[in-house]
């Protein structure tokens, strides 16, 4: 199950890496007047070269005949592709080694998308927690209205635990997926993808495949990719790294063409696909995702080991500080490339002091989100986290004296001079 890379993809029958293949993949300059950008496709619909080429499209679109070999849907109306997204699908393939991507007005659109896509009546989704606030939200107050039950199990679960709490729930026998965050936002604890896979596959019979999502929006695409640890399908908010900048709401799904082949059926129907506009902000962004995400890495390496060593520091999150005794040690090894951009850490004391902090910084910006050009900071129980219920809040990990951090581009230096001035306040 890997990318069906174009020929611009190998040199001498050697595959590019995706970031050498960012400003040219999948886009020929003579089918634009020699542009070398891609231009804006601001259109809704598109002109048929005859009649019988337009019913040749729509017999492809709606699936009333196979595709001829190498035959890929023709352009006919913005809600089923437009070239800014199809192109942008295509270099979003080359990151996570997948057969196929598709591109949401949200990280939200493609995470119901996916699942009303994929979920009937009945079913049950098997959950890792803490989920995303919306996402949480959605499994819990709006699949349930369509008869779909979630069953949660908390990040860092033994294989052991996650089958009792699905033999728990007295519905094992109804398992149509397993719906995964990891790292969990925003204790960084790691859920195990390969573990997951497993048990999807223990669970799966000829007619009903146990289906494996992870909401890879917190370490992908550069750090972690779960299609090669038995994922089947991939999300992302957008809106975080692989846009960039905090300038542009978005989402992606990636996975097998068969899968993608309903999702995107989904998408169509609900038209929750994202405009040419987003589309084109996210082929710029993607150009500079790798050095991005590589500075954002490495400075939140520096800022992690400064918060360590503070005396006005409990306790810091961040998967480069796991320990070889620590059991996610193995789990991080195993999954993950880098440990990413997101430090989240316990001052000492409680609310007052972590506001203390807050309100000091100068640098950091205090804003919810992360994965910008910018380091942002937020107080997770009294913001992204404040409608978990405190006991429940506390069993994950999520104290009043819980800072998040996303590191951004910045100086690491410059940012650990206001961590520094900010910490003396708390
Ligand atoms: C932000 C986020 C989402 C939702 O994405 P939007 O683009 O805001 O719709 C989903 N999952 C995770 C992990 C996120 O951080």
């Amino acid at each position: 199950m890997t990318s069906p890379r174009k020929p611009e993809a190998f040199i001498h029958g050697k595959a590019l890496r995706p970031e050498s293949l960012m400003s040219s993949y999948g886009y020929d300059p003579r089918l634009s007047e020699g542009s070398l950008k891609i231009p804006i496709f601001q259109t809704s619909t598109f002109v048929f070269k005859s009649a019988e080429e337009g019913k040749s499209f729509f017999e492809l679109a709606y699936g009333l005949r196979e595709p001829r070999d190498n035959e890929r849907l023709g352009l006919i109306y913005s809600r089923l592709n437009n070239p800014d997204l199809e192109i942008l699908e295509d270099r979003l393939t080359l990151w996570d080694d997948a057969e196929s991507a598709a591109v949401f007005e949200s990280g939200m659109a493609a995470i119901s998308t996916a699942l009303f896509a994929l979920l009937s009546p009945g079913d049950v989704i098997l959950h890792s927690e803490p989920l995303y606030g919306g996402t949480d939200y959605f499994l819990k107050h709006v699949l349930t209205r369509f008869g779909i039950q979630p069953v949660g199990f908390p990040a860092g679960a033994s294989t052991a635990e996650i089958e009792a709490r699905l033999a728990a729930s007295g519905q094992a026998d109804r398992l149509r997926m397993i719906y995964v965050e990891t790292p969990a936002n925003p204790t960084n604890t790691l859920v195990d993808i390969a573990a997951c896979a497993q048990i999807a596959r223990a669970h799966s019979s000829e007619a009903r495949r146990v289906v494996v999502a992870v909401d890879n929006t917190f370490l992908g695409p550069l750090w972690q990719h779960p299609l090669k640890h038995g994922a089947d399908l991939v999300l992302y908010s957008a809106t975080k790294y692989i846009g960039g900048h905090s300038d542009v709401i978005a989402g992606v799904c990636l996975g097998p063409s068969t899968l993608m082949t309903e999702v995107r059926a989904m998408r169509t129907f609900l038209g929750t696909m994202c405009g040419p506009w987003t589309g084109w902000l996210l082929l710029r962004s993607l150009e500079t995702l790798k050095l991005r995400m590589t500075s954002q890495m490495k400075n939140a390496r520096y800022v992690a080991d400064f918060l360590a060593d503070h005396p006005k520091v409990h306790r810091v999150h961040y998967l480069g500080h796991l320990g070889e005794d620590d059991p996610q040690h193995a789990v991080y090894k195993r999954q993950c490339i880098a440990p990413g951009g997101m430090v989240s850490f316990d001052v000492r004391g409680g609310e007052a002091e972590a506001f203390r902090f807050l309100n000091a910084l100068q640098l950091f910006r205090l804003a919810v989100s992360l994965g910008g050009t910018e380091s942002l900071a937020e107080h997770p129980a009294s913001m992204t986290h404040s409608d978990i219920p405190p006991g429940e809040r506390a069993r994950m990990g999520i104290g009043e004296n819980m800072v998040r951090l996303s590191i951004g581009v910045e100086h690491p230096e410059d940012l650990i001079a206001d961590l520094t001035q900010a910490l003396a306040v708390a």
